[in-house]
């Protein structure tokens, strides 16, 4: 199995996106922001988390075979949060919190786990479309708040402040019912994970994303996912992350896209079966 993988933080600032592989296992995770001026109850921060999570996540892949990817997931949610429970708030709204996705291979299967807004691409070759897997409840409901933001010019004051207030209007619906699901403190969350089991042989290119890269093709609409595969095994994916931040760099005000982050954090890993 050849892997390329690449991230990039947003300019001047940490990179709160994760991704780790091993020749069995992958996982991204994209950590959800706090953003500038907003509490979390948590001294360690959204970078931290991720990283924390994502590596016990691919230890504990590689560690119990025997258990499904939901179990992995709630066992190691369960696990990071023992680690801060003591000296953060766990029960603050605005706790660390992150997108994941994992892939494993077994004998003859790659079995997968999508929560919240992170991509998964399982491309079988040929000409059929590839199969796009993001669970998108997050953008549902944020839809319903985000027009006030989205109004404003990215860079100022005030798109900051309503950036700030859309993130923590959304936090009334985080983890759940009727909301979405993404890895905070909350175990049950591994259960709302979109899940799945493939053919290994089926797959040629397995993509795993987060926003900050997949918005070429979900945001901008400057490529298609079959164009943006392409790119990836001619070009690497340094490649898919340089064309982001040119889309971004024409747009800083957003106007063309509007977006709570005019850039952010991109990380991309492929996988290409032999
Ligand atoms: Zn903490």
């Amino acid at each position: 199995m050849r892997v390329a993988l690449a991230t990039e933080a947003a300019p001047g600032r940490p990179n709160e996106d994760f991704a780790a592989v091993t020749a069995d296992a992958a996982v991204l995770l994209d950590g959800a922001g706090t953003p500038p001026g907003s509490e979390s109850g948590c001294s360690h921060g959204v970078a931290w988390y991720a990283r924390t999570l994502g590596s016990s996540l691919l230890a504990a892949m590689t560690q119990k075979p025997n258990e499904t990817l939901p179990e992995l997931l709630a066992g190691e949610i369960k696990a990071v949060a023992g680690l801060h429970e003591d000296t953060c708030d766990l029960a603050h709204p605005g706790s660390p919190s992150a997108t994941v996705v994992m892939l494993r291979r077994t004998d003859d299967a790659l079995e997968w786990l999508v929560l919240a807004d992170s991509s998964l691409i399982l491309d079988t070759g040929g000409t059929t479309d590839p199969m796009v897997i993001c669970d998108d409840r997050e953008a549902q409901v944020g839809a319903r708040y985000r027009k006030a933001m989205d109004a404003l010019d990215s860079g100022t004051p005030e798109h900051q402040k309503a950036h700030r207030e859309y993130v923590e209007t959304l936090r009334a619906h985080r983890n759940r019912d009727g909301g979405f699901w993404v890895a905070a403190t909350d175990p049950l969350a591994a259960d709302q994970a979109l899940t799945g089991t493939v053919p290994q042989e089926a797959v040629r290119t397995a993509v795993l994303l987060s926003d900050g890269a997949s918005r070429l093709v979900d945001r901008f609409h400057l490529a298609t996912w079959r164009q943006t595969l392409d790119l990836l095994d001619q070009e690497g994916p340094e490649a898919l992350i340089s064309r982001v931040r040119a889309a971004e760099h024409s747009d800083p005000t957003g106007a063309r896209w509007p977006r709570g982050k005019t850039f952010d954090d991109a990380t991309v890993v492929t996988l290409s079966m032999p």
